[in-house]
């Protein structure tokens, strides 16, 4: 599998970076049906998986692609997420792989993150709780930095994941602190990169329009898992926080990428994680982009 996938939007040079892959599989997780579309309807998901010739009864883990993106805007290097470090043998790879296209750690100048999951800020520090990043400033979302540092962040999320999710953000988040910049959505960030409401996922999960010339990117981040979300909308995952918000953030930035026809980017799909979203009727479907170069 390739690591790292070069591409351009306009004047900037961008980077899909992996991170590694993770598996999700019981016991630990639920069954993927019901991990990727816990409230999506028995039957109905049955057949629809079929059409992905997926079969909800068998279909026993969930190996989850981890993508970063990386873009050379000419003047900064900016880094969107820093993958789970060391959440498994199999994460991780990000600063290797950044390495393999001749970007060192300390060559990042800011790093965006989309939200406060482990996979997605596990990489900031190393085991030592040391800064992987030492020259990056960061950005985040103000409410998802408020959530992660409240006591409602512990009561929100289900017992089950709440331990590795709460214990990534106290060993990742804090050591940030003095280098970070809290944003809200709608932010210019650099000359035509935005920040791009997506809440529901999480509280002040951020998506990003990168646009230059006549070019764009839209970092969806986590707002779909799998392409089925953009076919069923209201599917979601059972790390999902607010459904009913993962619902509408997902149809207001479907209705985005198909009107504007951006690339899109969304960082568990397969690696690289690029393609269309193309409109149908009142749906949504997913076009991989074909990344024969
Ligand atoms: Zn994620």
């Amino acid at each position: 599998m390739n690591d790292t996938y070069q591409f351009k939007i306009g004047d900037f040079r961008c980077i899909a970076v992996s991170d590694g892959s993770h598996t999700y599989a019981p016991p630990t997780f639920p069954p993927p049906p019901i991990f990727l579309f816990a409230n999506a309807p028995e039957n109905q998901l049955a057949n629809v998986l079929h059409e992905f010739n997926l079969d909800s009864g068998t279909w026993s883990e969930w190996v989850s692609p981890y993508i970063c993106l990386l873009i050379d805007t000419g003047k900064q290097l900016i880094l969107v997420d820093t993958g789970a470090g060391d959440l498994s043998p199999e994460t991780g790879k990000l600063p290797e792989n950044l390495e393999k296209e001749g970007i060192g750690v300390g060559d990042i100048d800011i790093i965006i993150h989309t939200h406060g999951h482990p996979d997605h800020i596990g990489g900031n520090t190393d085991s030592e709780g040391k800064l992987i990043f030492p020259n990056a400033r960061y950005i985040i979302c103000k409410a998802e930095w408020d959530f992660w540092n409240s006591a409602e962040a512990v009561q929100k999320i289900d017992e089950h994941s709440r331990g590795i999710l709460v214990g990534y953000a106290n060993k990742n988040l804090p050591p940030i602190k003095d280098k970070v910049d809290l944003v809200d959505y709608g932010t210019e960030i650099f000359p035509g990169i935005q920040t791009v409401a997506v809440s529901g996922h999480t509280p002040g999960h951020m998506a990003l329009s990168i646009k230059s010339r006549d070019a764009q990117l839209l970092c969806l981040s986590d707002t779909v898992l799998h392409p089925i979300h953009l076919e069923y909308p209201g599917w979601c995952a059972a790390v999902d926080l607010d459904p009913a918000q993962v619902e509408t953030s997902r149809r207001d930035i479907f209705s985005k990428a198909a009107t504007d026809d951006a690339i899109v980017m969304a960082f568990h799909f397969p690696f690289p994680g690029l393609g269309y979203v193309i409109n149908e009727k009142d749906t949504w479907k997913w076009r991989q982009l074909d990344n024969e170069n």
